[in-house]
């Protein structure tokens, strides 16, 4: 068995999906298809998390349900035509109830509950197209296997149990399934966070002990650069698990970082490749540990740089460490470097959603607190001088790190 992923950007119109169709039809063997929400969608529906009035809860829920049945109905137009319609009309009314009835009283659950609609919708046109071409499938909803604690828009999945749960899954040649989404012992629906669906992609291979996952993409694999940001970038032909860890923790936004770990445990290979040449190599990710032979760019932006002394002249050491770190965790703020000297810890974070209002506010009475908001963390992996020193071009490093083969600098 294998499993196969497609993001947004590959269902995003009729075009997408007829490509989706002709890999499929190219493929022989068992294969379980992870699907994201289309295009957009996600980000359409997180505008009704909050409360509108019914008029604007309205025209924001026309806009999705339009754009989709404009999907369907360009490319299903033979049985499955009806009953694509009658799954639309169905889902839609529950999300229109689901948006009027669900309290506001905890915003994460009730964004779940939500957001989740857009992979329900998008699983749903996908599999009536591909009946609708005569490739048998097999709809499941993976929240029944997909088992998760209530953290609800960053849920840990339960291995073990998610484990259980797919020994019941009959195996049918082709299975259509969300990613993104899962569900909690009582029923709730969960979130695993955004662009989480190459996650669910490695927790279904790691559960099924799937032979290999291919996540499709709209680039010719795994680069050496984000290429909307580097010119001259290179494509990796062969990765080792460890490293792609480290890069897609570190930004590279090609890969979900959650979703290499799962496979490593199990050595499943994890192929990346061009949704729209498919018969090309892609990159290949397993445990070859050779060291790359070019340097990897990954720049994450939207990051702060916060920096602290203790008031009372003491040590940085583990006291003050664990009273930074707790308020860092109660504040969801993910760290992404840091540095300590005697009397001073440096921090840098993401600060996509600015949480630095309540971080000054916590740490202002024990702490001197400096900080430098709108910054870019690099991480260059294989480095050598002469790319920093490319990079650095006039521009402030205001925190570097190296090791053997990574260099983090953060710069203004
Ligand atoms: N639809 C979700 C998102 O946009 C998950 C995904 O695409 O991977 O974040
Ligand atoms: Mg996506």
């Amino acid at each position: 068995m294998r499993v196969f992923k497609f993001g947004g950007a590959s269902v995003k119109d009729a075009d997408g999906l007829k490509r989706v169709a002709e890999i499929l039809k190219a493929t022989d063997g068992k294969i379980i298809v992870v699907v994201s929400a289309m295009g957009k969608t996600t980000n359409a529906l997180e505008k009704l998390v909050p409360k509108l009035n019914a008029k604007e809860t309205e025209v924001l829920i026309r806009e999705i349900e339009e754009y989709h049945y404009g999907i369907a109905k360009a490319c299903i137009t033979c049985l499955y035509k009806d009953k694509v319609c009658d799954i639309l009309q169905e889902t839609f009314s529950e999300l229109r109830k689901l948006v009027k009835e669900y309290p506001l009283t905890n915003y994460d659950e009730r964004y779940d509950q939500i957001v989740s609609y857009g992979e329900i919708i998008s699983t749903h046109i996908v599999s009536c197209f591909l009946s609708d071409e005569g490739i048998t499938n097999t709809w499941i909803d993976a929240r029944k296997f997909v088992c998760t604690d209530a953290n609800y828009r960053d849920a840990k999945v339960d291995f073990t149990k998610a484990e259980k749960c797919f020994e019941t899954l009959t195996k049918s040649d082709i299975i259509i399934t969300q990613g993104f989404i899962g569900c909690t012992t009582d029923g709730k629906t969960t979130t695993l966070g955004r662009e989480g669906s190459d996650y669910t992609a490695a927790i279904i291979a790691y559960c099924t002990n799937a032979e290999s996952v291919t996540i499709w993409k709209d680039v010719p694999g795994v680069l050496n650069a984000d290429p909307k940001k580097f010119s001259d970038t290179v494509k990796i032909e062969r990765l080792s698990y460890q490293d792609a860890i480290e890069l897609a923790y570190y930004g590279a936004s090609v890969i979900h970082p959650k979703t290499i770990k799962p496979l490593q445990n199990k050595n499943i290979p994890l192929y990346v490749k061009p949704f729209i040449e498919p018969a090309s190599a892609g990159t290949c990710i397993d445990a070859d540990s050779t060291p790359l032979s070019i340097p990897c760019f990954i720049s994450k932006a939207d990051q702060a740089l916060l920096s602290l002394s203790p008031k009372d002249f003491s040590f940085i050491a583990e006291e003050n460490l664990s009273f930074i770190f707790d308020i860092f965790a109660k504040l969801k703020v993910k760290v992404n470097m840091m540095q300590h000297s005697a009397i001073n810890f440096s921090v840098c974070f993401d600060n996509g959603i600015s949480k630095l209002p309540e971080l000054l506010d916590a740490f202002q009475d024990n702490y001197r607190v400096l900080y430098n908001d709108n910054v870019e963390l690099f991480t260059i992996r294989y480095y050598d001088q002469a790319t920093i020193d490319k990079l650095v071009a006039e521009r402030n490093i205001l925190l570097e790190q190296r090791s053997r083969y990574t260099v983090q600098l953060v710069l203004k």
